[in-house]
């Protein structure tokens, strides 16, 4: 087993106290810290050579293309595509956008997404469905939190153009069996998109053995800067979209009536781009990489099996999801019975500066459907330790304790 717990001194934010308590970061389902060397690749691009890529033919200009297309090659390797195949985009929300508002949508269209998805997942296909005319619907979830898939096949028909998915729910850290759902969606002739803001991350992801056409995740969730995202589109998908947005770097030729659209990536990449963005992301990759996804999954798998233990033994706790670590990623969404989710991560923060959110984490249709309106949602990732989580025991039992929680009410 790897020892992971040197690693910590590489993440500036954890040497952080509030009195003699030591951060303990437990929210990194929504974001995860930063190395060292992931904030010393953006300085240096700002302090180094901080020019415009793709344009200048200077010396400098050159060597940021240069950097900014590694990024991209060092990425796409990541998740097993070609460069030309990645699309920088904002974040994964941007990447989801992109495909709905880029597709070539024909009238009568149908969309299937999931009602585990978060809105990021939805949102953008309401807006695209009352625009164009489209019908949207939404597969259900089976008892173990992942999408049914007798019930989403039911709902695919020859008019299904998009089926939109997540790989692991943000709320319930449950895997979605994506191959099937792609061989499903490519039985029917419809594409399959695959939210990844939470798989990539923390699994080997590779876009090739998930069959998907389209596939998003947001760099800051895996150690990289905030702003930057990737949208993958295999080859040849690109046909079915239009362009949302124009401007220079994704034309090859302008007329004063016409243009010719640029190869991919570029063509989807208008304007200047977040080259510091990018180079970050390159360096959290290059550090993720170094250490082994499928470390930091046997990992997160520990850490969630002791979480799930410890709020297992706690009288009236509800855990949300399966209880099987191997059937879930490192995030664990719970309530204390009868108190308000607020609360709670309120008095884990106060009491042993642990972060962990709560509310319905940008799911709730899904919290509906667990009959719930909000959640606390513990999430790990490779610098979280098992003493912290000794920490989070402590810490829960002393709020039961006070709150008198008790199993029934
Ligand atoms: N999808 C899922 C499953 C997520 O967890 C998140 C982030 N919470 C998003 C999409 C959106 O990510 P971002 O805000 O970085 O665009």
């Amino acid at each position: 087993m790897k020892d992971l717990s040197k690693l910590r001194e590489d993440f500036p934010v954890l040497s952080r106290k509030r009195g003699d308590k030591p951060l303990i970061y437990f929210d990194n389902a929504a974001t995860s810290l930063k190395p060292r060397q992931v904030i010393e690749a953006v300085k240096s691009y700002y302090e180094n050579y901080s020019v415009n890529v793709h344009r200048g033919v200077y010396s400098l200009a050159q060597e940021a293309t240069d950097l900014y297309e590694e990024a991209r090659a060092e990425i796409a390797r990541l998740i097993g595509c070609k460069p030309s195949e990645l699309i920088f985009v904002k974040n994964a929300t941007e990447g989801i956008n992109l495909a709905a508002y880029g597709i070539k949508w024909r009238r009568g269209d149908e969309i299937i997404s999931s009602i585990m998805e978060h809105h990021s997942n939805m949102i953008p296909w309401q807006i695209v469905s009352r625009r164009f005319g489209l019908k949207l619907s939404y597969a259900g979830i089976t008892s173990s939190g992942i999408i049914d898939l007798e019930d989403l096949e039911g709902k695919l028909s020859r008019n299904t153009r998009l089926v939109a998915v997540c790989h692991v729910s943000n709320v319930l850290g449950t895997m979605n069996d994506v191959k099937s759902i792609a061989r499903i969606a490519h039985d029917h002739g419809a594409l399959l998109l695959v939210d990844a803001a939470q798989s990539v991350p923390h699994m080997p992801v590779n876009v090739r053995d998930l069959e998907c056409d389209l596939l998003v995740f947001s760099g800051h969730k895996l150690l990289g800067p905030t702003g930057i995202g990737c949208l993958y589109i295999r080859e040849g998908v690109e046909e079915e979209l239009d362009p949302p947005f124009g401007g220079g770097e994704m034309i090859s030729h302008v007329e004063l009536d016409g243009y010719r659209l640029n190869e991919m990536p570029w063509r989807l990449e208008p304007g200047t781009p977040n080259i510091a963005g990018a180079i970050g992301l390159a360096a959290a990759i290059r550090y993720l990489r170094a250490i082994g996804l499928d470390v930091i999954r046997e990992h997160e798998k520990r850490l969630t099996a002791c979480a799930l233990e410890i709020l297992e033994e706690l009288d009236g706790v509800e855990i949300y999801g399966p209880r099987d670590p191997e059937e879930r990623c490192g995030i664990v969404s719970f309530n204390l019975r009868g108190v308000s989710g607020d609360l709670v991560a309120a008095l884990l923060d106060e009491f042993g500066n642990i972060a962990v959110r709560s509310g319905f984490h940008c799911a709730q249709p899904l919290h509906r459907a667990l009959g719930i309106k909000s959640s606390v949602r513990a999430s790990f990732y490779l610098y979280n330790t098992m003493d912290e989580l000794e920490v989070f025991r402590e810490t829960l039992s002393r709020i039961c304790r006070e709150l008198e929680v008790r199993a029934e009410r």
